[in-house]
């Protein structure tokens, strides 16, 4: 299993499958998709010898995001090849909802087994200023539908914004009250082109956990494939609530994931300050110069990111890489 100077164990990767996005966060693409480069996004053959490469170095759970990874077209046979690889358990995608209704039924028909739609808001006026889309009701019926057609491995992602989301709060406890869907709250983390913003909206999480405390929710214990939330529960409510606490001393410690981009680059850290291209042994089909090229440069990965010192990395937002 792969392991890096400091004993953490990966066994979860994240595959950006592209980096155009159809919505224009205000924290992450407030202009809108801007292309800044001429190179091709993964192929399906590449993304077969990724998912071939990284099992057989024990990675068990794959998740593809983006950019917007259902803007691909061969989305549904992508998460069929990842779903295909010996060793791979667990195939999850990140996506914005646009047209879940539709798509939904077709990535699960494919191997699809858990699904996180990010909402930063469930105002539609917040939503429509954050993401410059009118699309709430539209994410929330297809996520009504995923529901009622018996499909539970749901999660929302909100990223905490002073102005919207950390002001609305009992919005998303009524949700989950009788949903069974995992909502998280992840702190804004600032990027390269962010700063302003971030400096304007970043809250920190410890005042819901406090909260929850205070109204009888309890932590859950999470296996080693889980992300980096810290789970809460309650008896009067079907879903579960996530913290995602970057900021927060010893953060990574528990790192468990790699990443690679839609160009085809190792990640060793969202914020590293460069991706490490793999192009060439995608180019060859070469899995045993992939699996050592890999394996030797977890020795590079960092303790920590420096996103305390405000130490962004190469990345610029998010839509790069993933999140
Ligand atoms: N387009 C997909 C989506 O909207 O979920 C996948 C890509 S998006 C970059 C993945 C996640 O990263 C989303 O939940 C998004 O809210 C989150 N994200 C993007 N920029 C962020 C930031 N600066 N801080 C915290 N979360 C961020």
């Amino acid at each position: 299993m792969l392991q890096d100077t400091y004993g953490r164990k990966f066994s979860y990767l994240r595959l950006s499958i592209t980096d155009v996005c159809n919505f224009s966060c205000d924290y992450c693409l407030p202009d809108g998709y801007q292309r800044c480069h001429n190179e091709k996004f993964l192929s399906l053959a590449e993304i077969k010898t990724l998912a071939t490469s990284f099992s057989s170095l024990g990675i068990e759970k794959v998740r593809i995001t983006g950019g917007e990874p259902s803007l691909r077209k061969d989305l549904p046979q992508i998460i069929r090849t990842i779903k295909n690889t010996p060793g791979i358990k667990t195939v999850a995608l990140t996506t914005n909802g646009y047209k879940l209704t539709e798509q939904l039924p077709v990535w699960i028909e494919n191997g699809l087994d858990n699904l996180n739609v990010s909402i930063d808001s469930f105002e539609p006026k917040s939503f429509k200023l954050i993401t410059g889309h009118n699309k709430l009701q539209e994410i929330l019926d297809g996520i009504e539908h995923a529901l009622n057609d018996g499909f539970h491995n749901i999660k929302i992602n909100t990223v905490l914004m002073k102005e919207h989301s950390a002001n609305q709060l009992q919005q998303y406890f009524d949700y989950i009250k009788h949903r069974p869907i995992s909502l998280r709250f992840i702190e804004l983390m600032q990027t390269g082109d962010n700063e302003a913003f971030y400096q304007a909206q970043h809250v920190s999480g410890q005042h819901i956990k406090n909260q929850l405390f205070s109204q009888g929710w309890v932590q859950v214990i999470q296996d080693k494939t889980a992300g980096p939330a810290q789970v809460f529960s309650h008896p009067d409510y079907q879903g579960t609530i996530g913290l995602i606490m970057p900021y927060a001393k010893d953060f990574c410690s528990t790192c468990n994931r790699l990443r690679i981009s839609s160009l085809g680059k190792l990640h060793l850290c969202l914020f590293s300050e460069q991706g490490l291209s793999l192009k060439q042994f995608l180019a060859d089909d070469d899995q045993e110069g992939l699996n050592t090229y890999i394996t030797a440069q977890l020795a590079d990965k960092h303790a920590t990111h420096y996103l305390t010192e405000g130490l962004t990395g190469a990345t610029k937002h998010l839509s790069m890489l993933g999140g």
